[in-house]
């Protein structure tokens, strides 16, 4: 019988990682395992998934989700599927084909967008899986459990693929909405100190 588990949650909450080593498992116990990322996501490398903590896997690149079912080899049972957040609605009707021909589809995504907004198509697939696991990173700005993804550069895009340092982890007390104004503040706020340290 087939089925669907998420994984959710923000950026360095170890995603990639928890989905690597649910696939590798699967591998130790002989299953045929398939993964799947989009091709816009190339920020490391075109044929692996790769953690930020550089542990890797080999992946298939696909540029939507129904790729994802041309590229299935009729002998694959269980399928990882990682960024899934940026394959849109289709992925919804894809894992469930899936799912019920009788695949253990793993979807690992971003929850919440870069506003702190519901991320599509997650939300729905969190509703549709078997299994949720939302993984936290740490706030890098308190330490403290964080499930937000701030962005550190100004733009209004929804997909912004993550340069190096144009993101980090913070949660629900730290996170400021699109770019942080408060960096801004803090600039401000050295400036004016220093104006008015007597010398
Ligand atoms: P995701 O897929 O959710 O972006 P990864 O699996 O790629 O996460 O990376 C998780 C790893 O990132 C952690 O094991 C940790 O070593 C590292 N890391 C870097 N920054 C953070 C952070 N702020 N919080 C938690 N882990 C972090
Ligand atoms: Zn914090």
């Amino acid at each position: 019988m087939g089925w669907i588990e998420a994984i959710c949650g923000p950026m360095f909450s170890g995603k990639s990682e928890e989905l690597i080593r649910r696939l590798r498992r699967a591998s130790i116990a002989r299953k045929q395992v398939q993964v799947f990322k989009p091709a816009i996501d190339t920020r490391y490398s075109g044929d692996e998934i790769v953690t930020h903590d550089d542990v890797r896997m080999g992946s298939e690149s696909v540029n939507s989700a129904e790729e994802i079912l041309a590229k299935l080899h009729w002998r694959t049972q269980v399928i990882g599927i990682d960024e899934a957040n940026f394959f849109g609605q289709p992925l919804l009707e894809v894992a469930n084909q899936l799912a019920d021909s009788g695949k253990r589809v793993i979807v690992a995504g971003l929850d919440t967008d870069y506003m702190g907004r519901p991320f599509p198509p997650m939300p729905d697939l969190l509703a549709i899986a078997e299994s949720i696991t939302k993984t936290l990173a740490i706030c890098v700005r308190c330490g403290n459990p964080a499930k937000h993804t701030q962005r550190l550069v100004d733009s209004d895009e929804l997909i912004l693929i993550g340069a190096t340092g144009a993101y980090e982890a913070r949660c629900r007390a730290c996170f400021e909405p699109g770019f942080p104004r408060q960096e801004l503040l803090d600039f401000a706020a050295i400036g004016q100190s220093s104006a008015t340290v007597p010398d």
